[in-house]
């Protein structure tokens, strides 16, 4: 005897033979135009308010890791200590803050290395994933994402004018998550631990260490696409230098 419909699809459903429509709460990567996403955050050289000794801020980590939109998972990280040369010595606040001791900036590089560095690794991930920061066909568009606009507008293009260093044109375009967060939840959020919170997210590992900072972004823009949000570059400082 066939079966009827209803039984028919209870065996479908049994052998798993139905094709699976999601509806309803899904990640929405579909509508995401970029499929990377390279997440950076610089900790600096930095000092107490009333600080006699305070200079311009130096890099003195650089992390970044490379989020893989689709599958919602990092895929490869890059990390360096740098050596500041104006204030070579940290403050205690700075070590505090950042959990960065003197001996790690000391054995680290000077920024214009790191940034040699970075472009090392970014080409190596350029070849294995097929990035690039241009939408084109049959390439995997990429930008970078930073927690503000501090990271690639402030520190790093005010220290590389002030040291005569080369600053290479793709860190001239970026999202700024916060940016983005204010815009879609039409709220400020209280740093990055206030944004993942809202969003039932905890923080993994540790405040102001760069590369955990960076991770928690990526982790953040994770959440973010899973509620629908759309990811644009948010700033453009091309040509300035
Ligand atoms: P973050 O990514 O929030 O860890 O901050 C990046 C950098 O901003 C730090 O490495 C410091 O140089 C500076 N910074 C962050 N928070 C403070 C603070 N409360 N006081 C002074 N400088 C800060
Ligand atoms: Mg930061
Ligand atoms: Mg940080």
């Amino acid at each position: 005897m066939c079966p009827t419909g209803m039984e028919t699809k209870s065996l479908a459903w049994e052998y798993d033979a139905v094709q699976r429509i999601k509806v309803g709460k899904t990640r929405r990567f579909s509508k995401q135009t970029f499929e990377y996403f390279l997440v950076l955050d610089f900790e600096a050289t930095c000092w107490d308010k009333g600080d006699y000794d305070k200079g311009s801020s130096e890099v003195i980590e650089f992390p970044c890791v490379l989020y893989d939109v689709k599958n919602n998972e990092i895929v490869d990280e890059f990390q360096q200590y740098v050596m500041p040369f104006e204030k070579p010595k940290l403050s205690p606040f700075c070590t505090n803050l950042t959990g960065i001791e003197q001996h790690q900036v000391e054995n680290g590089v000077p920024l214009k290395t790191c940034l040699m560095l970075f472009n090392k690794w970014l080409n190596k991930l350029i070849k294995e994933h097929k990035l690039s920061f241009v939408r084109q066909e049959n390439l995997k568009y990429t930008g970078f994402c930073t927690w503000s606009d501090w990271d690639l507008g402030t520190c790093l293009f005010r220290e590389c004018k002030r040291k005569g260093i080369y600053r290479p044109e793709h860190f001239s375009r970026w999202i700024d998550v916060r940016a983005i967060y204010k815009d879609h939840y039409a709220r400020r959020p209280h740093g990055l631990l206030g944004a993942l919170t809202e969003l039932g997210l905890e923080f993994e590992g540790r405040q102001h260490c760069g590369l955990h900072d960076a991770r928690n972004t990526a982790r953040l823009v994770g959440r973010m696409v899973e509620d629908g949000v759309y990811f644009k570059l948010t700033k453009d400082i091309t040509g300035k230098r």
